[in-house]
């Protein structure tokens, strides 16, 4: 039994994440007549509010950003676009959870849930255990940042790091970068790095796929269908990049232009002093910024079993088919904005939709 909030014998669910759609499903938990702390509690692993976004790096500014979705009942309004992204989006999150009431307890780092023989899951961080008879997993991707395995990875004498931890462009003045990485977060280094004054390589795997399509609703119900055909077969996700590629816009043209959005290919090992790109180059660089993606942070999960022989988890919609008391949202196709805010909402109808039938079988 729990000493946190929420320590009641059996919660109707649980939330495990505070982002954008585990924020989505508890504002529609309380709309669709949950208690807080009584019924249900939100468990996020952070200091404060704003999921991912509280770690952004500062240049990424809110204009700079694709777009962030409204959450259901108080919409982000027009903020200032010079503003940081991290700065906009932990000030509207922490908004909503006041404005709603929402049980969020933090710093919690939900370790396991196990399923008990009595059919309820226990949901466990430290010494402190939640029972209940649902779970909602909002956990995002931005704590299980991919380093890819390179040949001499451990012998490279200089910096690495991952978009996880790029703070700023200027302390790598001077420097040359290798920028590892075929995705937008990559694009967008290699822009900042140029600026900045460092001399940058872009390693990629395959040429960058460059389109033309401007994005648009069609575009984005494009991603998800491909994304979500993935997921249904219980396949890993594919990233975003992968299912639509890089969009022309301005910026990104200039940087072709200037040589900066220029692949020199793939690498195909790291030395002491840099690194051996396959066209038999060596490149002598003072650090590699890792641009190689996330996976989804669902270690937590293992003891349920619900990774598929193809290394995914089957869903349909947001429902997992291996465990139906458990709703996956912000996952594969809902991991942007718009799609967790959506899956929010259809992860606490199937709670509610879960608990109705549970109560009409026990009558
Ligand atoms: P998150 O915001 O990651 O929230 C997950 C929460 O769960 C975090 O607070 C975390 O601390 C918590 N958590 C994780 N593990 C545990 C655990 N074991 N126990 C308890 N709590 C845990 N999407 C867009 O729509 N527009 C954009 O402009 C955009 N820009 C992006 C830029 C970058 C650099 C990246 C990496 C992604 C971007 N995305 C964008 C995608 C973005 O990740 C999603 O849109 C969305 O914000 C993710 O929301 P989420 O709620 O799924 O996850």
């Amino acid at each position: 039994m729990s000493s946190l909030p929420g320590a009641t014998p059996t919660l109707a669910t649980v939330v495990i994440g505070a982002g954008q759609a585990g924020l989505s499903a508890s504002g529609h938990l309380v709309r669709g007549g949950l208690r807080p702390y009584q019924d249900f509690v939100t468990l996020d692993a952070n200091e404060g509010p704003g999921g991912a976004w509280r770690h952004r790096w500062a240049s990424l500014t809110l204009g700079k950003a694709h777009a962030v979705h409204d959450l259901p009942g108080l919409p982000l309004g027009t903020p200032d676009p010079h503003e940081p992204a991290s700065a906009v989006v932990s000030r509207y999150y922490g908004d909503y959870e006041r404005r709603f009431a929402l049980p969020v307890v933090r710093p919690v780092r939900v370790d396991a849930v196990t399923s008990r023989p009595d059919g309820l899951l226990d949901v466990r961080a430290g010494q402190n255990t939640w029972t209940t008879r649902t779970l909602i997993n909002a956990t995002g991707t931005w704590d299980k940042p991919l380093w890819p395995y390179y040949p001499g990875r451990e012998t490279f004498t200089g910096r690495q790091l991952h978009t996880h931890d790029f703070v700023d462009a200027a302390e790598f003045a001077g420097q040359s970068v290798v920028v590892v990485g075929g995705g937008l977060s990559a694009v967008q280094f290699l822009l900042q790095l140029a600026d900045a004054g460092a001399r940058t390589t872009w390693v990629t795997r395959r040429p960058p796929d460059w389109t033309d399509r401007a994005f648009d609703p069609e575009w984005g119900r494009a991603v998800e269908d491909r994304v979500r055909d993935r997921t249904r077969r219980g396949l890993p996700p594919e990233s975003v990049v992968a299912a639509t590629g890089i969009p022309l816009i301005g910026d990104y043209r200039a940087g072709i232009d200037a040589g900066v959005l220029v692949s020199a290919g793939p690498m195909v090992a790291l030395t002491a002093d840099g690194v051996l790109l396959a066209d038999g180059r060596q490149v002598a660089v003072d650090a590699i910024l890792w641009a190689t993606g996330f996976r989804h942070a669902l270690d937590h999960l293992a003891p349920l079993k619900l990774r598929e022989p193809g290394g995914g988890i089957r869903t349909e919609g947001v429902v997992v088919e291996a465990d139906p008391r458990v709703f996956l949202v912000g996952y594969g196709a809902s991991a942007s904005t718009l799609g967790a805010t959506r899956a929010g909402r259809e992860a606490a109808r199937g709670v509610l939709t879960a608990l109705g039938a549970a109560a009409a079988t026990r009558t």
